[in-house]
């Protein structure tokens, strides 16, 4: 297993974390004066600053882009909300091969959107349309990685809820599309070192997100907690990541509307840095 504390530059931050006081130059800047190697940004910040100009701006900083936030959303009522979907989704490709990440993170898209009730036709959706737009990702080098979501999240968000699902997934599909594995999302479940061992047998962890379960959790998207605050065993879950061959980032995504997002970004990103180092 890694020791972080030695290794500052496995350290990226999910532009998410600072989003509600920094732009994208401004947490490109910030990220360079606290040494920060890579960061996974998001369309809105990208469109929110010209995709030329982001392009350009993240080229010359010199940070890796480790993915790229977010595709998916695919379940639709009617073929034609589908195809927009796909089409989106072809587009955010395009963005990540333009701006040099590496791949498109998937938040797949729930039941609700889907039309239909139960998970049937929602997964099929979502089989279809992640084929669609890996055909084309082929084509440009750019990834795709399904990044399975905790299940409270089946109705609204994303309804692969498992890393097993995710896997099967990728199984079906074929070259180019992968996993990513956020401890918040998947620390619940039993199955989660036997899947984690089966996807880096295939080599698809394509990424590891890391923040914390708060107890109690009073908000069910934005009130995710630092790593270390929570109830998450991160370093064994990474310890689990590794031994299957992940080498890639340890990137922190915290969505924190009562706390984290209302603090100075200066202070969030130093301590994102020390807790990575001691408790990740
Ligand atoms: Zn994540």
């Amino acid at each position: 297993m890694r020791d972080l504390s030695k290794h500052p530059e496995l350290f990226s931050l999910n532009t998410a974390t600072v989003r509600e006081r920094w732009d994208l130059q401004q947490i490109i800047d910030g990220c360079l004066r606290h040494g920060v190697k890579a960061i996974a940004p998001w369309r809105e910040q990208v469109q929110a600053m010209g995709l030329d100009a982001a392009a350009k701006a993240l080229r010359a900083s010199g940070l890796t882009l480790n993915g790229y936030c977010r595709g998916g959303l695919f379940t639709a009522p009617d073929a034609a909300g589908r195809a927009k979907a796909i089409d989106d989704n072809k587009r955010a490709v395009d963005e990540a091969a333009a701006i040099g990440a590496q791949c498109v993170v998937l938040v797949v898209g729930g039941v609700a959107a889907s039309g239909a009730k139960g998970l049937t036709q929602a997964h099929r959706q979502i089989e279809d349309a992640i084929g669609a737009v890996l055909a084309y990702a082929r084509t440009t080098g750019v990834k795709l990685a399904i990044e399975p979501l905790h299940p409270m999240y089946a109705n609204d968000r994303a309804c692969v809820n498992t890393l097993k699902h995710a896997n099967d997934l990728c199984e079906t599909l074929g070259p180019g599309v992968g996993v990513a594995v956020d401890v918040y999302h998947t620390w619940w479940d039993l199955a989660l070192e036997r899947e984690i061992a089966r996807a880096g047998k295939a080599g698809t962890i394509l990424g590891f997100h890391v923040c914390d379960w708060l107890a109690p959790t009073t908000d069910l998207l934005t009130d995710r907690g630092m790593m270390g605050d929570g109830v998450i065993d991160i370093p064994k879950i990474r310890g689990w990541v590794e031994a299957a061959g992940y080498a890639g980032f340890v990137e922190a995504e915290i969505f924190s509307s009562k706390n984290w997002w209302k603090r100075d970004p200066d202070e969030v990103i130093g301590i994102c840095l020390e807790r990575f180092r001691t408790v990740c």
